[in-house]
């Protein structure tokens, strides 16, 4: 398996989640706010490549395969946050794909990404959606994106940006070495213990609860594979009792 931050995070949030999606491969249905962002991410993109607002949003519903619920003044209003002006002549690359091993070990899990934007002086930039804007430091995604600009331009800092478009608001800070090896570290952890429990569950599927257990938390309500997790769940308690 090929990781990603967002594969990693959801293994952390719920284990049995993630065994359906990225295991089993199960489809989610794409919800708004993952829609908006899919949306606004490209008009960004092309924004920054120059394109007018009005065409970018076209690309932009395109490429959220034009949701239902998907206003146009909203994703207008985000678009237009973008800091174009004053990042446009800082543009090194936009959209930037990564795909790196986490260790310098045989058969060491790869980690992918997209860097939103990367500037000629080493900055990233990642444009968020969100109704809530969190500090930068609060999870891994940025050391992990800096950690793989460190290692493909051999950047001792890389100062990572978070872009709250909703609020005009940045949250950036500066990683050394030593913050982007605790976030490497972290990713390197998590996908060994995955590639391990795939294993695992592989010969044993009856055990796939106890392997990827399940984690109920808030986001149970988004969940397309509550049902299944409840019932499940329910009969492994019982038999768990007897
Ligand atoms: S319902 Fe909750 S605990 Fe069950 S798989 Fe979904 S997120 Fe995890």
């Amino acid at each position: 398996m090929i990781f990603s931050y967002s594969r990693l995070s959801l293994y952390e949030t719920c284990p049995f989640r993630f065994k359906k999606k990225y295991v089993d491969g199960y489809e989610e249905i794409e919800t708004l706010p993952l829609a908006l962002g899919k949306g606004v991410h490209k008009a960004a993109e092309e924004r920054l490549q120059g394109a007018m607002l009005e065409d970018s949003l076209i690309s932009g519903f395109i490429e959220a395969n034009f949701h239902p619920d998907l206003q146009k003044d909203e994703m207008a209003r985000l678009v237009a946050k973008v800091p174009v002006k004053r990042l446009e002549k800082r543009v090194l690359e936009i959209e930037k794909h990564f795909q790196l091993p986490l260790a310098q070990t045989l058969n060491a899990p790869i980690i992918q990404g997209y860097i939103d934007l990367l500037t000629k002086d080493g900055c990233l930039y990642d444009w968020k959606t969100n109704r809530v804007p969190y500090d930068v430091t609060s999870n891994h995604q940025m050391g992990l994106y800096a950690w793989a600009v460190s290692q493909i331009f051999g950047y001792d800092t890389v100062i990572a940006t978070l872009s709250f478009l909703r609020f005009r608001k940045e949250d950036k800070f500066k990683y050394t070495r030593r913050e982007m090896e605790i976030s490497r570290k972290w990713a390197y952890d998590l996908a060994i213990e995955i590639d391990m429990k795939v294993k695992e569950v592989m010969i044993f599927p009856k055990l796939e609860m106890d392997i990827f257990e399940p984690n109920p938390s808030s986001r149970c309500g988004t969940c397309p594979f509550a049902i299944e997790c409840y019932y499940k769940d329910q009969k492994r308690s019982i038999k768990q009792i007897q």
